[in-house]
This record gives C-alpha cells, structure tokens and sequence, in this order.
C-alpha cells in the first residue's frame, strides 16, 4: 500500500491553527496567554499520543494499534505494518525450521547438528536413542566428551569427511552405529550415525564361515597331500597313463592349499587387532630374504635388483610385512614376461618411507587399476589361474597395509609394465634424532 506523505497537511493545519490563536491572540489583547494555552494543547494531544504508543508497545501488540488521524495516523499504521510484516516473516522461519526438524527426525538415522568447534547443537530423537542423549542438558557439550570409543576419537582427530567409523552403539552394546561427521553451511558439522548391526551381523558371518570352512578343509588337504606324497614316491605304479593325472592332482592340492592358508589369512588380518607394541623392522634383512624367494621362483628369467636405504624403518608386524611384500614381488613374477626386469626399491619419499616394486611386465590396463585388491579380482582370469595365483594376494596386501596405517598406489602402462608402491606416512629415521618419528603427511 502507498503511504501518502502527510507533511503538506501537517504544515498547513499547523500554520491555521498558528494563524487562529494569533487572531484570537490579537483580538481579545492576550496574545502571550492565548499562544500558551495553543501551546499546552498541542503538548497534551501529542502527550496522549505518545501515551496510547507506548501503552500499545508495552501491553500488547497483537491488538490492533490506536486509531489516530494525521502524522500520528501515520506513525502508528507504519508501525503496525512493519510489525505484521514482521510476525509473518517469523512465522514463516518458524514454519520452515518446524519442517526442517520434522524431516530431520523422519530420517533413518541418528542426526546431530554440531558447531564448527564440535559441540551439539541440536538432535533428532534416533540420536537420543543411539547415543543416549539428553535435551536439553546435553546441549553445548562437546561431541568428543560423550563418545568416548577411541575408534570415534581416533576418526575425530582424522577428520576425514568421505571415511566413516563404526562403533558399538553407547547406550546398547549390541547395536553397531556407523558415524560420519560432514561439514555443512558455514562452519557446522552434520553428525550422522546409522545403525548397521543387521550388516555388522551379516559380515561378522561372513567371515566366520570363510574361516571356518577354510579350517575344515586343512585336515582333508593335508591327508589327500600325504597320499598323493605316497603314491609319487612308488617306483612301480602301474600303468604309464596314470603319471599325468597324478602329477595334475599334486598340482590341485598344492593350488588349493594355498588358496585356504591365504584366505585364513585374510580372515585372520579381518578379525584380529594389530598386535601392541611392534618393533621396528629390519627392511634390509626381510626385503633381501624376500628376493632371494622372488629370484627361486624365477628361476633366472628375470633380473631382480633390490635398493634399500637402511636408515628407514617402520613399526609393524614383520610376518604381516613379508608376506605382503612377498606377494607384490611374486605378482611382479608372475606377470613379467621371461628375460624382464623388476626393480625393489625401500626408501624415504616426501609422503612417507616407500617401497616400490616395479616391472616391466605386460601392464594393467587402467579401468582395472581401482578393483585390483577385491578378493578374486583378475585382470586375465585364465593367466593367473595358469600362474598359480590365487585371486588374494593383494586383498592381502591392502590390509596389511591398511593395519600398518599405510596405503598401496599402483600406475601401469599397457606393455610398459606396473609400479607397486606400499607408502608408509608414519615411520622412522634411524639417523634422526632419538625418538624422532617422521610423518609424510603433507
Ligand atoms: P593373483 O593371485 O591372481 O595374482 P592378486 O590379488 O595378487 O591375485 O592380483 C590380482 C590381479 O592383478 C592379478 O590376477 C593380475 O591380473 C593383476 N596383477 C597383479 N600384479 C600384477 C603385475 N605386477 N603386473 C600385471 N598384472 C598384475
């Protein structure tokens, strides 16, 4: 609506009523008494006004502002206006976080709004159940004094927004939450805890039967090696035509034996926890025994350097070094075409101590690169069954690496050959200064 501007009329009955007091004034001889009672007047309207303002702004501004006419008119339909203008557009943000919260807590998962610096702002009621919150006095604590599992500590003090972290849940132990922490707006943080103890129980199965059924197996694999020993060691086995199947049959054993200890491996670097506290490892020793394997394999069809700067080291577990080591190399082996040549190589690299296992075998086209350590993943299924392997060997790599807080990087070039790199962020130098652990982390 327009408001019309009411100075012209202010002005002009302003100056007729001047105007009357001044005749009245000069009229009657009492101009100064006639010109105070005009005065008093126009202060006690104004006065009344002023009064009925203030009486509206203090008692209640849900009723509907006096009625006044003129500037004072004006005034209060300004006010009024404003005011309504104001109560719709509150009443609007208050519709929109109403809504917001009420989607919020139709989500499936626990979801707490954080301040940049970690403390709870607000939650949703799957969030309460989780994590055992209480509103309002949990409000204004910090995420990290109320999950106090050092898996959630540890994942906090990463800050990774693309990982996640699974914990058993506060409040119940047989529920396993998933917990991601995004940024979002400016400077908050969505906390965001999936209850996934159906998937928790699933896998836990999973990996119970393959290391069960691997464990079963072993009996029957050692009897059926004993026999088949037995019967290649008789010199007179009968007709010729058997030599060939039962080599073909040692062969098989030999293959699936080693198919079950590697996926009892696997499941063991699945279920157990890193063993506390590891000693730093000789690389030098345990790269060169690894070689020397690498070279008995090769038989001579390949040249094999090693390059190793022994002042580098690392914490760990040298079993889980070596034979994740020993199956890059073995890899390098077996997929280097005879008279090729494959470079070892541990050294201090600006992200970390390094070991890099190159060759110049036949390649891994690109589109294959990020599904490499999938258990069974091969590039040419029939070349690698040829070859002995068992589709596990860089499974076994990644978590041997994933439990030493390293990571593997791999780049290949189709006939060129591939460079296998186990990076180690965290290690050591051991003509440093006592003590000094060195971190590549940028
Ligand atoms: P496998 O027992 O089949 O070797 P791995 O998990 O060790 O299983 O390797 C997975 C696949 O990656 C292999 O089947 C092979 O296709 C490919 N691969 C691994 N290392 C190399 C390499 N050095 N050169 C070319 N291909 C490789």
């Amino acid at each position: 609506m327009l408001i019309s501007n009411p100075w012209p009329a202010v002005i002009a009955r302003s100056a007729a009523g001047a105007a009357f007091f001044l005749f009245v004034g000069l009229v009657s001889g009492y101009l100064l008494e006639v010109i105070a009672v005009g005065a008093v007047i126009l202060l006690s309207y104004n006065l009344l006004q002023l009064y009925r303002l203030e009486a509206w702004l203090r008692l209640s501004r849900k009723r509907r502002p006096p009625r006044a006419g003129g500037l004072w008119g004006n005034v209060f339909d300004g006010l009024d206006r404003r005011h309504q203008r104001q109560r719709v557009r509150r009443y609007r943000l208050v519709r929109l976080l109403r809504r917001f919260r009420e989607s919020v807590d139709a989500m499936p998962d626990g979801t707490i709004v954080l301040t940049g610096s970690g403390e709870m702002d607000w939650w949703n009621h799957l969030a309460t159940r989780y994590l055992g919150l209480h509103w309002p006095q949990d409000r204004g604590q910090r995420i990290a004094n109320l999950i106090r599992h050092p898996d959630f500590a540890s994942y906090l003090e990463r800050g990774d927004p693309s990982s996640a972290v699974k914990i058993p849940s506060p409040q119940d132990s047989r529920r396993t939450l998933e917990i991601r922490i995004v940024p979002y707006g400016q400077d908050q943080q969505l906390l965001l805890a999936r209850d996934v103890s159906e998937l928790h129980r699933l896998e836990t199965m999973r990996r119970d039967f393959v290391a069960n059924i691997s464990h079963e197996l072993r009996t029957p694999l050692t009897v059926l090696r004993g026999m088949s020993e037995q019967l290649s060691e008789i010199d007179d086995l009968g007709p010729a035509d058997l030599e060939r199947p039962l080599t073909l049959m040692e062969q098989q054993i030999e293959r699936m034996t080693r198919l079950v200890d590697d996926l009892l491996l696997l499941s063991r670097l699945e279920t157990e926890a890193p063993a506390t506290p590891r000693s730093l490892v000789n690389f030098s020793n345990m790269l060169e025994d690894i070689v020397e394997e690498a070279r008995a394999m090769s038989g001579g069809a390949h040249v094999i350097n090693l390059i190793v700067d022994d002042d580098v080291t690392v914490a760990g577990d040298e079993e889980e070094l070596r034979s994740a080591f020993l199956n890059l190399l073995s890899n390098a082996v077996k997929y280097t075409e005879r008279d090729g040549r494959i470079d070892v190589r541990w050294f201090e690299a600006a992200g970390g101590a390094c070991l890099t296992v190159a060759d110049t075998g036949r390649g891994i086209p690109l589109h294959h690169l990020p599904r490499l350590t999938e258990r069974f993943y091969r590039v040419d299924s029939g070349r690698a069954s040829r070859n002995g392997g068992t589709g596990l060997g860089l499974a076994i790599v990644k978590h041997v690496l994933s439990r030493h807080s390293a990571r593997l990087e791999v780049t290949s070039e189709v006939g060129e050959g591939s460079t296998f790199s186990a990076i180690f962020p965290v290690y050591e130098r051991l003509d440093a200064a006592p003590n000094a652990l060195q971190t590549g982390e940028p």
